[in-house]
């Protein structure tokens, strides 16, 4: 990941960084990735791979003035869910909470005051949403975010129906922005349609009550969903949409003094 205008904080001397720290509104974004099973047609680090292309657009066509830079991508996730296919990776859910801990102390402590987890994976979003209010409970002044890659407004409603509602995992939504981010790293001849069961009424896997799925409750071949599909142009417009979407996400954070931090003295009166 390099993006032209918007150097990574590992790119910079520390009296650099602890000149940045010191900017109004400076802001530092962590992508993160898993490296899982994604069915045969996918590699493990699609979620990675992702976050990091998505993010780095997004880097490019934000105006240089803005404060904010980036750390290098964490590709190891929290994925018990996709045990059992080969090797599979996961952190502990406690190394990760201590992981992100280690990275927003000195942050907070050099000065920056946001930090923004660029989440590729499904799997981790509840454990870093915990993470984030863990660490802004530690260092208040430090703004705290926890982002997932898909959470575009529209964006799910651009992916064709019956996939959109079996979409879970490696299908046709993932497939299909693979082909045409990296087509060389899809072996779409290997795809495997396995949409999940429907639940009944009410009730879901994923949404309004849940299930603590695991792939291999699902799926044989590691997919849940419906891959064969796939193609460029829907790809495309998922991609877009993406980097639009984060694009004004990001711009609008940046300019702004949101999220809301108590005071010192605020603190103080307690
Ligand atoms: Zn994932």
């Amino acid at each position: 990941m390099n993006p032209e205008q918007h150097p990574g904080l590992h790119q910079l001397s520390w009296p650099e960084v602890k000149r940045a720290a010191t900017c109004d509104s400076s802001t530092v974004v962590v992508p993160w990735g898993s490296l899982e099973q994604h069915g045969p047609h996918l590699p493990l680090g699609t979620d990675g791979f992702f976050a990091e292309k998505v993010l780095q657009q997004v880097l490019n066509l934000l105006p240089p003035q803005l404060p904010i830079w980036w750390l290098p991508l964490q590709s190891l996730g929290f994925a018990p869910e996709h045990q059992g296919f080969g090797v599979s990776f996961t952190q502990q859910a406690e190394t990760m909470l201590a992981q992100v801990e280690a990275i927003a102390k000195p942050l907070a402590q050099a000065g920056f005051q946001r930090l923004v987890l660029f989440n590729g994976h499904g799997g981790q979003i509840s454990l870093l949403d915990v993470a984030a209010r863990q660490v802004h409970g530690r260092h208040p002044q430090l703004g705290v975010h926890s982002w997932f890659l898909w959470d575009v407004e529209g964006l799910l409603e651009l992916i064709p129906e019956p996939e959109g509602r079996e979409d879970l995992h490696a299908g046709l939504a993932e497939t299909s922005l693979m082909l045409h981010m990296a087509p060389e790293l899809v072996q779409l001849e290997r795809a495997v349609p396995e949409p999940p069961p429907a639940p009944p009424p009410g009730l879901s896997l994923e949404g309004r009550c849940p299930s603590a799925w695991h792939t291999m409750d699902l799926s044989r071949s590691g997919t849940v969903g419906t891959p064969q599909r796939a193609n460029v142009a829907l790809g495309a417009t998922l991609y877009h949409k993406l980097v639009q979407g984060w694009l004004t996400s990001f711009t609008t954070l940046l300019q702004s003094p949101w999220p809301p931090r108590r005071s010192i003295e605020s603190s103080d009166r307690i």
